[in-house]
Order: structure tokens, then C-alpha cells, then sequence
């Protein structure tokens, strides 16, 4: 199998009647790319900055962030690069930014949320992000987006950031696509809106899954609840795809589901462009991609969606794909 797996590691990823996908990966630090090379993947589909934040006592200077965002840039050597912005807070947390304790963490002060308020922060880093733009093909993702005013508020400080570059003689890809992550519930109902406003859209279904259920993506008591095959979550994959789609805008996914062997017969049959995973389970799904018809997946969409349970969706999956 591992012979197998090794002869896709150059090849596009087309399924069995040709649909072409894209195979990315999720990476954390700049260290993460030689796996991601390695293992044939043809993009980086989330790039975690928080990671640069973390472990230290205070926050990275633009420059050591631009370095960083460079690096991976030039590495990635024109591949599509979505570099997320800092998604900070819930289980992640930055003890020199002294913030009060919150009694629901998950449900408070994070992420985009806290980019806004304190612009600085976002600022530098939306300024470190410009600066590498030129060397290579980046797209720059919010995170844990709940409305469309947080999305118009964080691309109206980018457009400044980039003015301002652009007046110092800077020079800043024009290029750059601007999308969300759909991990809020609100966010994948309103789609249809989103999708006339961003360029593209990655699922996150990591906290999509714990928003949509109320179940804690920590907490073992409750983890029965976390069901990525639940017909609700497929539902909002589903609503998000056909809204993107219909505005001509790309999705991917990044949450751990776009790399699950039952997850991918699925997500290939509601029409996901990219699958964002980590680097090792990218030969394996390229593999089991290309073995798969797009157009039997798609015939199996209504059924699914109309299924009552995860248990029948999964026994399904695993009967009709083989699994
Ligand atoms: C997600 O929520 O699915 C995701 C990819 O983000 P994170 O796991 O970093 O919260
Ligand atoms: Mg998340």
C-alpha cells in the first residue's frame, strides 16, 4: 500500500470519471513543510498561526512574522497558501495578554473577535502577511466569523493595511483572496450572504461540530454527542457548498473530518473542492479519491441528507464505498 501511495505523491487528484480535487494540508509551523512536500500535497490549506503566539511571553514582532509567512510562502513555491489569522482564545490562550477568565471560554472572547477589538494585534500581523504577499499565492482566512459585519469590519482593516503599504512603495500582491472559516452555526445558515462577499470559504468542522451539537469538543462526557456524521452537519456542509458554488466561490474544509476515509465519499458527492488534513493522510485519500466516482457520490446526496441518524449514515458509507 505504502508503494502505492508513493507513486501518487506528484499526481493531480481526479477521481475515478476525472473530477479534480485539491489535497491540502494543515500546518502549524513553518517546520510542518517539508511533510507537507513529502507527502504530495498540493497546497496548504490552513496554516494555524497561533503557534507563532504560543510558548513565549510576548507577542512576535512583524518581522519575525513576515519571516515566517515568507518562508512558508517560498517553500509552497506558488501552491495555494491559506494562512489563517490568530485564533486565539477557547483551550488556546496567551498569558501575557492578561485576559479575565471567562466561565464558557469556547463561547467568548476569541479569535476574530478579539482581532477586532484589539487591531494592533491584527494590525501587525495583517501587515506581516502584505509584506510576504509577493512571494508566493496567499489567501488570507478569518476566523470563527458569526456575522457579516465581523467579516466587512476585518477586510475594511486589510484594505487600510494594504493602502497604507502601497502608499509607503511597498510592494503587495493584489491578488490575495479573502475568505472565512464556516464553524459557526450562524455563519453556515447564512451562506447564501457570505457567498456574495468572500472569495472563498473553509469548514471548520472541528467547532462547527461542537456549536451545532452543544457538545465540548474537550469534554469526554458529552463526546457521544460530537457526531461529524450526524445529518445536521452534513446539512450545513451541504447548505455551504451550494451557496458558495451558486456565487461561483471555492470551499474547502479543514477540520479533521476532510481527511476521514468515511468522510470523503460524502464530501466528494456534495461537491467540496479542497480537503484540508494533516500531511500523512493525504496519499491515502488521493488513493481512495481516485477509486471513487464523483457522479455515483453526488447520485447518493438526497438520500443522506434525508437519513435520521449517524448510525445509518455511517453503516451506509461503509456498505456502498466499502470501507
Ligand atoms: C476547526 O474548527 O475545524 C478548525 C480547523 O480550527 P481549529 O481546529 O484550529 O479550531
Ligand atoms: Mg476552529
Amino acid at each position: 500500500q505504502k508503494a502505492e501511495w508513493a507513486k501518487l505523491k506528484d499526481e493531480p487528484t481526479l477521481s475515478k470519471d476525472g473530477h479534480r480535487v485539491e489535497l491540502a494540508a494543515n500546518i502549524g509551523t513553518p517546520n510542518d513543510i517539508q511533510g507537507v512536500l513529502d507527502n504530495g500535497g498540493e497546497g496548504i490549506g490552513l496554516y494555524r498561526t497561533e503557534f507563532l503566539y504560543m510558548g513565549r511571553d510576548q507577542m512576535p514582532t512583524e518581522e519575525e512574522q513576515f519571516e515566517a509567512y515568507k518562508t512558508v510562502l517560498e517553500r509552497m513555491e506558488g501552491k495555494p497558501v491559506v494562512v489563517r489569522t490568530l485564533d486565539i482564545g477557547g483551550d488556546k490562550e496567551l498569558p501575557y495578554l492578561n485576559l479575565p477568565k471567562e466561565l464558557n471560554p469556547f463561547l467568548g472572547f476569541r479569535a476574530i473577535r478579539l482581532c477586532l477589538e484589539k487591531q494592533d494585534i491584527f494590525r501587525t500581523q495583517l501587515k506581516a502577511l502584505l509584506r510576504a504577499s509577493k512571494y508566493g499565492n496567499l489567501k488570507i482566512m478569518f476566523p470563527m466569523i458569526a456575522t457579516i459585519d465581523e467579516f466587512h469590519q476585518a477586510k475594511a482593516i486589510l484594505l487600510e493595511e494594504k493602502e497604507k503599504l502601497v502608499q509607503a512603495g511597498i510592494e503587495v500582491a493584489d491578488d490575495i483572496e479573502v475568505g472565512i472559516m464556516v464553524e459557526i452555526p450562524s455563519t453556515a445558515v447564512m451562506a447564501d450572504q457570505f457567498a456574495k462577499v468572500v472569495d472563498f470559504f473553509s469548514i471548520g468542522t472541528n467547532d462547527l461540530i461542537q456549536y451545532t451539537m452543544a457538545a465540548d469538543r474537550m469534554n469526554e462526557r458529552v463526546s457521544y454527542l460530537y457526531q461529524p456524521y450526524n445529518p445536521a452537519i452534513l446539512r450545513l456542509i451541504s447548505i455551504v457548498i451550494d451557496a458558495a458554488h451558486k456565487e461561483g466561490k471555492w470551499v474547502g474544509m479543514c477540520g479533521e473530518m476532510a481527511g476521514d476515509p468515511i468522510a470523503i465519499p460524502l464530501l466528494l458527492g456534495l461537491g467540496l473542492d479542497e480537503f484540508s488534513m494533516s500531511a500523512t493522510s493525504i496519499l491515502p485519500a488521493r488513493s481512495q479519491i481516485k477509486k471513487l466516482s464523483k457522479q455515483e457520490a453526488e447520485s447518493f446526496k438526497e438520500k443522506v441528507l434525508s437519513m435520521q441518524t449517524t448510525e445509518e449514515v455511517v453503516s451506509f458509507v461503509k456498505k456502498t464505498f466499502q470501507i
